[in-house]
């Protein structure tokens, strides 16, 4: 028996580290690793041993003998990445990595701006250096875990596992939150940077890019970073008005942040009803009259960002009739992809369920509608080749409007400048070096390369920043201020938020969610959150929280 690596695939490569025959690639530092979908196990040399699974923290590698149908086409994808991949040398890599020690013994403490995946990966392993006394980890709302609470797709239950691996993290002594804390309103960057011996910003990309075209304003119009947040119970957005009353949606952009957004739009009730949504947009959603959303991309599927197990997992799915707007012949490749989207392109519809229709070769020019979106007027595309060799949309004078009444745009996010920080405006990331802004400032995740890669990235993202920050702190560090950060930060802020109330605030969430069947209720009101994290829990609510059995090794 082999095993197979599916859809969750977080890619943070734990699994990589595991494997006794080197047989999971790439590897952090083989060509490819930084853009890998997700990783491989080669069926060939695979022994069957599931060392990988217990490493897996979302769960993502099973036997092949577990495959769902729907889960059967990452067999082959697994499979046909060996078919081009060379591997010079097949020994196991080292189980456990060589841990540096520090020249200079400490201790030294170090704050961490964002409790996102790449705050808390960062937390990780610098925490594996016994030299480093004290971790804190600073966020602006009163909940940790950042794209994981409020970026994950809702019925992406698996890729949220990974917060499994946090609470390992959590449970480090030296490691703390001081959530509800926004630095830059709060607390100075300065203020920070005279308390710890290095602070890290992973403050990620927090805002969208925009389309800027005629009609981008109008009510109905919306950013998908908007659309998610507001599934995703994000308190900033709770009043987000988003118009479910017309039959058709457009979606414009090709990534997977697109695909999550289609799919909550289409999913029936009863299986979002299933996952961790909030209540408002479940609501909503459940009174929803869309019944098509279609997704515009500006070039072909071969160029589309969304990656393979994506496409699969939502082929895969029966609750939703997935269709591709173009001719079957036009779709020539032999790849694992063009046939995938070729099958699509030929299934029987399923007129009894809502739809998806991926459509190509188009470009929006125009958000219609007098008061509100009534529609998009899209140019079809040809594609031309550049200088650099690569395939670029170029309109053609053939347009056509499309009726919809809400229109989103979901082609990437951008970062926003840190105050106290160098900013690359083009690029919408802070200037860095392996991590490493100026000695004392670091910063990792999105702020850092810009808005790409799944959640794992962020390990070996944090790796090299860490190193930099090591460096330095080898290379001496300056003195801070007497007096620590917890006091000034009680200076400004009373009821700050520390890991226990986080706790708090998570069993009651979770027992609330079990008090109806439903995995969680996400508390979205920020004066509410602050409550329930500040009252004790009983010990009804500790007995009713359900909590996983085992914890993952980080
Ligand atoms: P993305 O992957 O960068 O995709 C952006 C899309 O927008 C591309 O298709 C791009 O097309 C298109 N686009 C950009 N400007 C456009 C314009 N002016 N008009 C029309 N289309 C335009 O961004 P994302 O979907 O926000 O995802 C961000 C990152 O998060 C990605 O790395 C993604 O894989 C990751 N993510 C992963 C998951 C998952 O694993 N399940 C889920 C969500 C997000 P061109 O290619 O032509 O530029």
């Amino acid at each position: 028996m082999s095993y197979v690596v599916t859809q969750s695939c977080c890619a943070d490569a734990s699994c990589v580290v595991a494997c006794p025959v080197n047989c999971i690639h790439p590897t952090p530092g083989e060509p490819g690793f930084a853009e890998a979908e997700m990783l491989y196990i080669d069926p060939a040399s695979c022994v069957g041993c599931g060392a990988c699974t217990t490493a897996c923290p979302v769960g993502a590698i099973l036997p092949t003998s577990a495959l769902s149908p729907g889960q059967e086409p990452f067999r082959l994808l697994n499979a046909e990445y060996y078919d081009t991949f060379e591997l010079p040398d097949r020994t196991p890599l080292a189980l456990v990595p060589t841990q540096r020690r520090l020249a200079r013994p400490g201790p030294f403490r170090v704050a961490i701006v964002g409790a996102g995946p790449a705050g808390l990966y960062t937390a990780d392993e610098l925490l594996k250096h016994p030299e480093i006394e004290r971790v804190d980890v600073y966020d602006r709302l009163l909940t940790p875990y950042g794209l994981v609470r409020h970026g994950v797709a809702p019925d992406h239950a698996a890729t949220k596992k990974v917060t499994r691996l946090f609470e390992a993290i959590e449970r480090d002594p030296r490691f703390g939150y001081v959530l509800g804390i926004e630095i830059g309103r709060d607390l100075t960057v300065a203020e920070l940077r005279e308390r710890y011996h290095a602070v890290v910003f992973a403050v990620g990309a927090t805002t969208d890019r925009r389309l800027d075209i005629p009609g981008e304003q109008l009510p109905g119009s919306l950013s998908a970073t908007d659309v998610v947040r507001w599934y995703n119970g994000h308190p900033d957005l709770a009043g987000l008005e988003v118009p479910l009353d017309s039959e058709r949606a457009v979606v414009i952009g090709n990534g997977n942040v697109a695909l999550d957004v289609a799919r909550i739009l289409t999913l029936p009730p009863a299986a979002l009803t299933a996952t961790d949504m909030a209540p408002a947009p479940l609501e909503a959603l459940r009174r929803s009259q869309v019944r098509e959303v279609v997704v515009i991309g500006r070039r072909g599927p071969a160029e589309a960002a969304f990656t393979m197990p994506e496409l699969i997992g939502l082929a895969g799915l029966d609750d939703i009739d997935v269709r591709v707007d173009l001719a079957p012949e036009s779709i020539t490749g032999n790849d694992q992809r063009s046939r995938l989207v070729r099958e699509l392109a030929t299934r029987a519809p399923r007129p009894d369920r809502r739809r998806i229709v991926l459509r190509f070769a188009a470009s929006p020019v125009e958000v219609l509608g007098g008061d509100r979106v009534s529609g998009v007027r899209l140019v079809e595309n040809r594609l031309v080749t550049d200088a650099d060799g690569v395939l670029r949309a170029e309109p053609t004078t053939t347009t056509s409007d499309l009726d919809a009444g809400l229109v989103i745009r979901s082609i990437g996010h951008r970062g926003l400048r840190v105050a106290g920080l160098p900013w690359d405006e083009k690029s919408g990331t802070v200037p860095h070096r392996r991590g490493r802004v100026e000695a004392g400032a670091y910063v990792v995740g999105w702020i850092k390369r810009g808005p790409t890669g799944s959640i794992g990235t962020n390990k070996s993202c944090a790796q090299e920043t860490v190193a930099s920050i090591l460096d330095d702190l080898d290379r001496g560090v300056p003195a801070l201020v007497e007096g620590d950060a917890a006091d000034l930060v009680r200076s400004r802020q009373r009821e700050v938020v520390g890991l226990a109330e986080w706790r708090r605030l998570d069993r009651e969430e979770l027992a609330r969610g079990m008090a109806v069947d439903r995995p969680r209720l996400k508390i979205t009101d920020v004066a509410e959150q602050r409550r329930v994290a500040a009252a004790p829990t009983t010990r009804l609510q500790r007995a009713r929280t359900p909590r996983p059995a085992t914890l993952i090794a980080t």
